[in-house]
């Protein structure tokens, strides 16, 4: 059993009173204080509560195989799991926060036409611990600096692997782990709108940001075939009941591509949608992909749509995409890696 798959509450059952109790708050320290993740190395352990842990637990984390640095800063980690499968996470600084978009699958069922991830198809969901082992080596790997931000917009759909997310999130929040800020975690779906109300009934707090990229129907079927399954009505039924049990507001993102969304009729079809909805929206142009049919919009048409949609009362931002130049931004994710060496 892996630790890191374990709430704090698990791994104190598990030590029970075979053990002093402040054992348990030493172990907890060096996982979640320090990143120190070898019994071997916490040095204030006894041997033979260390024997028990080594027994007890597997304390494997994902391996870093590679890290391409791009130049604005951000850093992507190409990750293998223990069955051999690759995912990748991205370490993106800007002023003086430090965000971390982590993977939740092994590829993608959903088939975003603007997604590299999505051509992979699904592999598998990640375990508990490949999540949370994600964050704690990027939490070991960026010190002194401390993660800021989490975001769940790596590989994968996390709604389509609700339960294990849901896990890892109740671990990192935890007191005795991390005490990681809801409010400083957002999980991105493509619009899984059962998932939504699941999420929103559960209890567990975080953000969420929808991946919309068209308030048209055609349109965003044909850019997100999720919309055939849970079409825009639907959707905003279950917004509707996310924001009645949240207090967050809901985060749009809304992909530019030129010929396909940006026109006028696109941004009104969009601030007909949102209606009264307790949101923001992020625009963000389109990142090349090879093999999609899809262009990067120049800085004109950008500047033009992001003037007509100044219609629109909810905030509205321009978001650039880190990590370009490494294939780390947004629909970018995984398409090189693992498409060659799997
Ligand atoms: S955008 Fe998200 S949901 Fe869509 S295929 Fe890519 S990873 Fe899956």
């Amino acid at each position: 059993m892996n630790i890191f798959g374990l709430l704090p509450s698990e791994i104190k059952e598990r030590i029970g009173t075979d053990f002093p109790a402040y054992r348990y708050k030493q172990l907890m320290h060096w996982l979640y204080g320090k990143y120190s993740f070898e019994p071997e190395m916490m040095s204030d352990l006894p041997k033979d509560f260390k024997a028990w842990l080594k027994e007890s637990f597997s304390f494997s984390l994902p391996q870093v195989q590679e890290i391409l640095k791009g130049s604005d800063g951000s850093s992507k980690y190409l990750l293998k799991l223990e069955d051999g499968k690759l995912i990748e996470m991205v370490l993106m600084p800007l002023d003086k926060k430090l965000t971390l978009c982590v993977s939740s699958q092994v590829g993608c069922r959903r088939k975003c036409s603007f997604c590299a991830t999505g051509r992979l198809g699904l592999k598998r969901k990640l375990e508990v611990h490949e999540i949370v082992g994600q964050i704690l080596l990027a939490a070991a790997e960026s010190q002194p600096q401390r993660l800021t931000n989490i975001v769940f917009m790596g590989m994968g759909e996390p709604l389509d692997n609700f339960d294990n997310v849901a896990k890892a999130l109740k671990i990192i929040q935890a007191e005795e782990s991390l005490s990681f800020s809801p409010r400083r975690t957002t999980l991105s779906t493509c619009g899984i709108a059962d998932g939504i109300i699941r999420l929103a009934d559960s209890g567990i707090k975080c953000k969420l940001a929808v991946s919309l990229n068209s308030a048209k129907a055609d349109t965003r079927t044909q850019l997100m075939p999720i919309n055939r399954r849970y079409p825009l009505p639907v959707l905003k039924a279950a917004l509707i009941h996310y924001l009645s049990k949240s207090s967050f507001r809901v985060t749009f993102e809304y992909i530019l591509i030129p010929e396909v969304n940006m026109g006028l009729s696109d941004i009104k079809a969009l601030q007909k949608y949102v209606g009264d909805l307790s949101c923001k929206i992020n625009f963000i142009p389109f990142n090349p992909v090879p093999q999609l049919p899809y262009r990067q919009p120049t800085e004109a048409e950008i500047e033009s749509f992001m003037a007509n949609a100044q219609l629109i009362k909810q905030a509205i931002t321009l978001r650039r995409s880190r990590g370009t130049d490494i294939s780390g931004a947004c629909g970018q994710l995984a398409g090189k890696h693992n498409t060659h060496k799997e």
